[in-house]
């Protein structure tokens, strides 16, 4: 038997589809119109809110685990899964636990007042007190994860970390997240997934307590549960399916942007992969290497599934073009595998991170490069940044008036209110004036 005669990775060329067609063609909307997975998690939330613990053991022996007895996993068996973690993999962990913690520092912020004789305004700003993490666990194990929310969270002060991942074959949470959960401190961990993590971390049952903010990625029922239960608490961002988009030259090296795709395409079949390039020579160098890989990989079902679905090389006429498709894509990752990349950044608009030239490969910011590999999906890269400290902080603005400060806005602010039709907002000035006078 020879080998399949059809291809798996298409290649498009944008001189014949036209650019309007290619826009759309990088346009992902993974997270933003799907009536039916809304309808599941409707129905996810509405079982959580009436049933509580019921509803998520039930739902967890039904999509994680029928061994699923205990929901919380407790704090001895997170610290077993620290101590039995293999020396090698905790030196790592620990190695990324460093870098995360020390990029984040840099993004620290504290109050501030702008305080002047008879007059103060200013920011107090705060960390929230409970924070929900969710660490997906449907199709893979991801301790990185729990390090990359949970660390930064602890950089900004937040007070209590609850985590909450599906439960695996065995009926709990993988013992290499309860060892980062370990390592990242956080102080209650739950045998709980998708959208019914989610609802319990947002409602609160008899076991998961309710939190301020949610934070975490996860699949298109994680990320539909948050986007519903917003506003009832917070969300930090929709961080879906990974997808990555690589901006590449003719001088770029096709194993290296093969691996880079194969790299984001292998966590799940919605996961999305493009290469963007001026260069047609490289396009079907990338396309034969993806599939010569392909067949080396334990993965292969879910790589071909979003290879297939998901995933296009596309030749454009030139490298401007290829950049305005990539901030049209407003990818998670998006790689610049050019021969001068920095001076290529300016023109990057839309992205969650930017990795620059060959030797920065995705396997770097996934895990130990220090920045969260929490980044907005599905095309929110236009309006989302990556997690990061600030995403655990609240702001409280301060003011302060002297009566000698206030007198002479009194006419400004009486007029204003009575032009809004609030005699009480007028009054309310003026009375201070009296008692100034
Ligand atoms: P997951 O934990 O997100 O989802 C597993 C849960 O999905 C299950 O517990 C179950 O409750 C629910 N589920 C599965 N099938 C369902 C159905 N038919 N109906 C209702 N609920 C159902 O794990 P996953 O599936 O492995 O997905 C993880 C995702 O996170 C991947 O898409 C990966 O790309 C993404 N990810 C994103 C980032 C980022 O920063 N954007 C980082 C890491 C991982």
């Amino acid at each position: 038997m020879g080998r399949k005669l059809i291809p798996i990775v298409r290649i498009v060329n944008v001189a014949e589809i036209g650019f309007e067609q290619a826009c759309a063609a990088v346009r992902r909307t993974t997270l933003q119109d799907n009536p039916e997975v809304e309808r599941v998690v409707r129905e996810i939330v509405e079982r959580v809110r009436t049933e509580g613990d019921t509803a998520l053991v039930e739902l967890g022996r039904r999509f994680d685990s029928p061994q699923l007895t205990s929901l919380e996993v407790s704090g001895e068996a997170m610290q077993q899964a620290l101590h039995t973690l293999p020396p090698a993999l905790r030196a790592v962990l620990e190695q990324a636990a460093s870098r995360i913690t020390a990029f984040h520092e840099h993004q620290k912020r504290t109050s501030w007042m702008d305080a002047r004789p008879g007059w103060v305004t200013g920011q107090l700003i705060r960390p929230l007190e409970r924070v929900g993490i969710y660490v997906p666990g449907g199709t893979a194990a991801y301790p990185s994860t729990v390090l990359m929310t949970a660390l930064p969270a602890r950089v900004a002060g937040v007070k209590e970390l609850v985590l909450c991942s599906p439960a695996q074959k065995e009926g709990s949470v993988s013992p290499l997240v309860l060892a980062a959960a370990a390592l990242a401190e956080v102080d209650r961990v739950f045998a709980v997934g998708g959208a019914q993590a989610v609802a319990a971390m947002a409602l609160g049952t008899q076991t998961v307590p309710s939190v301020d903010k949610i934070v975490g990625p996860g699949n298109v029922w994680v990320n539909t549960a948050k986007k519903l239960l917003w506003g009832i608490v917070d969300i930090d961002m929709l961080a879906g399916p990974s997808e990555v988009c690589i901006v590449a030259d003719e001088g770029a090296n096709a194993v290296f942007v093969a691996l880079d795709i194969l790299t984001q395409l292998e966590h799940d079949p919605a996961c999305a992969g493009y290469l963007i390039t001026p260069s047609a020579a490289l396009a079907a160098a990338v396309a034969s290497e993806i599939e010569r890989q392909l067949e080396h990989l334990p993965r292969h079902a879910i790589l071909r599934q979003a290879l297939e679905r998901n995933s296009l090389l596309m030749v454009t006429e030139t490298m401007e073009q290829a950049l305005a498709l990539a901030n049209v894509c407003a990818p998670e990752h998006l790689a610049l595998m050019v021969r001068e990349p920095l001076a290529l950044l300016g023109s990057v608009k839309n992205a969650g991170a930017v990795l620059l030239g060959d030797y920065t490969p995705q396997t770097l910011g996934d895990y130990m490069a220090g920045p969260s590999h929490t980044l907005p999906t599905s095309g929110t890269a236009r309006y989302a940044s990556p997690l990061h400290v600030e995403t655990f902080l609240k702001r409280t603005s301060v003011i302060y008036a002297a009566p000698e400060t206030l007198n002479p806005l009194i006419p400004s602010l009486a007029l204003l209110a009575r032009a809004e039709g609030f005699e009480a907002h007028a009054r309310a000035a003026e009375a201070r004036q009296e008692k100034t006078l």
